[in-house]
């Protein structure tokens, strides 16, 4: 994956893609599901983990989910 060229003037601050606006880079977030950045105003919380939006968190809840089923399957005889 290349990286974007870090602006100096400008890398201390990063957009949201939820709201679109700046932010400081300490108030902003990677969804862990769709990795778009988002801001602590846009943040959904589900358990530990913050997310960009709701569909996120629910996709990401019946993702882990799926995967802990598939695992069980794997391990039975
Ligand atoms: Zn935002
Ligand atoms: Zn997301």
């Amino acid at each position: 994956m290349r990286r974007r060229a870090d602006d100096e003037e400008t890398s201390a601050y990063l957009f949201c893609e939820r709201c679109q606006q700046m932010f400081e880079r300490v108030l902003i977030q990677e969804c862990s599901y769709c990795f778009k950045d988002f801001c602590r105003n846009c943040a959904v919380r589900s358990g530990n983990t913050a997310f960009c939006s709701k569909a996120c968190a629910e996709a990401w809840f019946f993702a882990e989910a799926d995967e802990e089923e598939a695992e069980e399957e794997k391990r039975k005889p």
